[in-house]
């Protein structure tokens, strides 16, 4: 019986996000296309008799309950039964409340890391309805790769895989709140929603292409209301990336570039300036699965 495992909890972007309506449920109806990226958390769970403990240095991720990977056990623990417990370590590289799903990967990284640990079984379709009871990105985490994305997002099916060898990510250090950047998209109502033609839907078509036409409903009212944003994205340009989009609700941004040389020289400029930059490449869903347990 294994007393500890080790998990890559990958982050992820968006290669498009189309924002539909506000439905009655005060969510959004999302279409987006997720991709997760190299950049990862890693995290280090092992057994206890029955306590749920969340240890973590970095003072922007809660050690209560409120931690996504603690909510997790205890869905999973009821979920099953069981009366283990687990220790979770997380040891956070990727930027928190930056866009990037961290606190959702996670919390999927740690349902698959207990599964093993705790030695339990349970349905396919009971994982994934605790994964969207987490979070509307959580049951993209579970499959990983590139994926599509409906309903609040929490729909995923997995598509014709992106590969992208040189992307930077680059955040101004601050957070955007996922519903600050909703509430800012005013000018969508249920009665527009019949008129709005997705982009993503098209875009799974031609998915190669994805990295240079990429696309975000978001960006326009984040980067107004944040000019910082904007000027990262301008800079990532003027650097020599063939294309740059905000990730998600923000405030990461990536840049899309020709070769490794370019995307190294961006880096150390935009570090230099202050930003949090980090050279990734796509990981699709056969390395995912193969490299997410250690
Ligand atoms: P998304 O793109 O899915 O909206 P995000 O990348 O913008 O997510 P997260 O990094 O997931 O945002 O963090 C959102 C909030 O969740 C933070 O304010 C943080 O306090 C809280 N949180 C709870 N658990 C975690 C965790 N394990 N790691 C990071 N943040 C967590």
């Amino acid at each position: 019986m294994p007393s500890s495992i080790h998990v890559q909890s990958y982050a992820k972007i968006n290669w498009t996000l189309d924002v539909l309506f506000k439905r009655e449920d005060g969510y959004h109806e999302l279409r987006t296309i997720y991709q997760t990226v190299s950049l990862h958390d890693e995290l280090k769970l092992s057994e206890t008799t029955g306590a749920i403990e969340i240890a973590c240095e970095d003072p922007r991720v809660p050690c209560d309950e409120t931690n996504l990977a603690f909510k997790a056990a205890v869905l999973l623990r009821e979920a099953t039964g069981t009366s283990k417990g687990a220790r979770i370590e997380i040891e956070k590289r990727i930027p928190v409340a930056a866009g990037l799903g961290g606190g959702s990967s996670n919390a999927a990284a740690t349902l698959l890391a207990l599964i093993r640990l705790w030695q339990i079984e349970i349905d396919e379709r009971e994982l994934i309805r605790i994964a969207a009871r987490l979070g509307s990105d959580v049951p993209f985490f579970l499959i990983g790769g590139t994926a599509l994305g409906v309903g609040r997002g929490e729909e995923v099916s997995p598509i014709e895989q992106v590969h992208c060898e040189h992307l930077l990510l680059v955040n101004p250090g601050f957070a955007v709140s996922t519903r600050d950047a909703y509430e800012k998209l005013s000018r969508l109502t249920s009665s527009e929603a019949a008129s709005i033609i997705p982009f993503t839907l098209p875009a799974a078509k031609g998915i190669r292409e994805l990295p240079l036409v990429a696309r975000n409903d978001l960006e326009e009212p984040v980067l107004a209301a944040y000019p910082e944003i904007a000027e990262v994205k301008r800079r990532l340009l003027s650097l020599g990336a063939r294309h740059a989009l905000m990730s998600g609700s923000g405030a990461t941004v990536f840049g899309v570039f020709d070769n490794s040389e370019m995307a190294g020289h961006a880096e150390s400029e935009l570090r230099a300036f202050g930003y949090w930059a980090e050279r990734v490449r796509t990981v699709g869903r056969q390395e995912y699965h193969a490299t997410i347990f250690q």
